[in-house]
């Protein structure tokens, strides 16, 4: 059966474009999630087109075999890697910016674009599409699958926040266009909001249209170390209600902002006495159009920072502040390369911040686990590294993180998605009747549960 359908696929996608069996190259049998084991698809078919999407699927469906949706594979959660006897179907080559409207202030992009590429074609207008998640490989149809944040959040939201329409296929085959060029709406459920976020499991997004913004001219960089974590955590509300958000709101602990300095070869030039006491850093950047304006932010910033107990308030150069930006985005890699066992990028509240920080730090201690903190506190999220290679320890590690999380309000994951790696923490901690609802959402995109089952849901 499974022959029949390659078969059937040969003839309405490019041959060329499609891997099967032994033929598949290794980077398809996994994403980048560290706890989820890889696993060797079907075949990989690299989609040119919509309509070559819509084929795929409906003889997929037709023939009862499961397809996972995927784009450049820098996914954290598992989301894109492959399920046994399934078809992956990658849109990493419809990786066209089909329109670049500056009237509507909006771009409108095939879904294998990558943020990267959209960025660079901006640029060069002075516009940006303001969601920077660490990893500019990734495309917006994956950003559109899990609700991407990143380092920018804190200022302009997450994607939900900046997609104004997608089209996308559902498992039948049917293309479905939702929203537009416009910016509000009182028509009906909202089908963009519903796929935005759903990993995949609803239907393969093939176009995003998204918002644009002029590109302000400056940034200015902050860093601050802190001996004492309650007196970091009460810098956030301050500095994010303060009369303009900043760009960036990043938390480091010492180690981890040496490691991630280290590893792009970058002298923070912070004096021995301040690095033996600091426990952990705020990373601050703040834009602007106005230098002047710019000036006051900073020392505004500053104020804050000094009052409520940083060590010192270094201001950057423009050349640190970038290497400090690469620095932080490294954080996964240098986790990965130092044999971290999982990542968590569980959210609190914004209030929570310094109750979790220490939960952690307790639980770390009582199981013997080393975990360091890196993330967006601006937002609530800052993510956990675990090296801990028990497998019985490290689950229930993060099931107390999850718990706690959970309990002071917040939620499992802040912007990687649930994929397989969280699947069974959220099917613990989540409301059942949300899970029930969200089951018959499920139903009625995908009837027959073809469509990257297993994943977020089970
Ligand atoms: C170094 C590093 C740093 C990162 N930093 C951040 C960060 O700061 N913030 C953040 O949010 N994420 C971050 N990520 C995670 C990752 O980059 C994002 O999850 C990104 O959105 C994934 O995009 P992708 O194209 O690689 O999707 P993939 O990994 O290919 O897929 C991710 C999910 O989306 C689904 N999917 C992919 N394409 C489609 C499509 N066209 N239609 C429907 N479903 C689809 C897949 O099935 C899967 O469930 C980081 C990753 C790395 C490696």
């Amino acid at each position: 059966m499974f022959e029949a359908v390659i078969a059937e696929i040969l003839d309405v996608v490019d041959p060329a474009k499609v891997y099967v069996g032994a033929l598949i190259p290794e980077k398809y049998l996994h994403d980048e999630a560290l706890a989820v084991a890889p696993q060797r698809p079907l075949c990989v078919v690299l989609a040119k087109s919509d309509s070559e999407v819509s084929a795929v699927l409906r003889l997929a469906f037709e023939a009862n075999v499961p397809v996972v949706p995927r784009g450049s594979g820098t996914g954290l959660a598992g989301g894109a890697t492959p399920t046994e006897g399934s078809i992956v179907l990658s849109t990493e080559l419809m990786n066209t910016i089909l329109e670049i409207d500056q009237e509507n202030y909006t771009a409108t992009v095939e879904a294998g674009v990558t943020l990267e590429q959209l960025d660079d074609a901006l640029r060069s207008l002075e516009f940006v599409y303001p969601v920077f998640p660490g990893e500019l490989g990734s495309t917006l149809g994956g950003n559109v699958a899990t609700n991407a944040g990143g380092m920018r959040a804190v200022k302009y939201g997450v994607t939900r926040h900046q997609v104004l329409g997608v089209e996308f296929v559902l498992m039948d085959g049917t293309l479905v266009k939702s929203g537009g060029k416009y910016v509000k709406s009182s028509s009906g459920y909202d089908l963009t909001q519903l796929v935005i976020g759903s990993e995949g499991t609803l239907g393969i997004v093939t176009k995003v249209t998204v918002r644009i913004y002029p590109r302000p001219k400056h940034t200015v960089s902050l860093l601050a170390p802190f001996v004492n974590l309650v007196e970091l955590t009460a810098c956030v509300p301050k500095l994010i209600t303060s009369e303009n958000v900043p760009l960036v709101l990043e938390y480091m602990d010492a180690n981890g902002l040496y490691a991630m300095a280290k590893r792009v070869e970058m002298d923070l030039g912070i004096p021995a006495a301040v690095r033996e006491t600091a426990q952990a850093y705020l990373l601050v950047v703040l834009e602007g159009s106005d230098w002047d304006d710019l000036t006051n932010q900073k020392e505004h910033a500053a104020q804050i920072l000094i009052l409520q107990g940083a060590i010192e308030c270094y201001f950057l150069t423009d050349k640190q502040g970038e290497d400090l930006l690469l620095a932080r985005e490294s954080a996964f890699w240098v986790s990965k390369a130092a044999g971290a066992n999982d990542i968590v990028d569980a959210v609190v509240p914004r209030s929570e911040i310094a109750g979790f920080l220490k939960v952690v730090g307790v639980l770390a201690q009582r199981t013997n686990s080393y975990i360091s903190g890196a993330g967006h506190i601006g937002d609530g999220n800052v993510h956990f590294s675990i090296f801990q290679p028990d497998p019985e320890l490290l689950d229930e590690v993060q099931e107390e993180i999850f718990r706690y999380v959970v309990s002071v309000g917040g939620a499992v994951s802040a912007e990687h998605g649930i994929g397989i790696a969280k699947r069974n923490h959220f099917y613990e901690t989540e409301d059942a009747d949300n899970l029930e609802i969200m089951g018959r959402i499920k139903l009625a995109f995908d009837p027959k549960w073809l469509l990257n089952p297993g994943k977020m849901l089970k």
